[in-house]
């Protein structure tokens, strides 16, 4: 797998603001946010997008969601968007498995 540019950062090779890091996950501020708070779940495993997940990595998966859950609730936002997207249609442009965190303003639906 090629390395991405959140490869580069979970091995330091560029800076990034992390937030958070253990064996499985990396944190950081996204570079442009779209909100006050804009954090981005990254795994270290290298896995392209959504598109990829086989059936072992619900844990990894579901980890992601847990992680921001208790980042937000550290930070004392209840109100707060969590989104994956997954190809270039749907605005994917880095190939390594990332959940954003918005929060910090209202959000209207649907997305555009
Ligand atoms: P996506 O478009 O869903 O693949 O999300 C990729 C996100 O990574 C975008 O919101 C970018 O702003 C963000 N991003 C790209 N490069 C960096 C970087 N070096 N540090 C932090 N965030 C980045």
């Amino acid at each position: 797998m090629d390395e991405t540019i959140f490869s580069k950062i979970i091995s330091r090779k560029i800076p990034a603001k992390i937030v958070f890091e253990d064996d499985w996950y990396i944190v950081i501020h996204d570079i442009q946010p779209a909100a006050p708070v804009h954090l981005l779940v990254i795994t270290k495993q290298v896995i392209a997008s959504l598109n990829e997940l086989k059936p072992e990595d619900g844990n990894l998966v579901g980890g992601m969601f847990l992680l921001a859950q208790g980042i937000m609730r550290k930070m004392g936002h209840t109100d707060y968007r969590t989104v994956f997207n997954c190809g270039p249609g749907a605005q994917q442009t880095v190939f390594h498995l990332h959940l954003h965190v918005l929060a910090g303003r209202l959000f209207t639906w649907p997305p555009g």
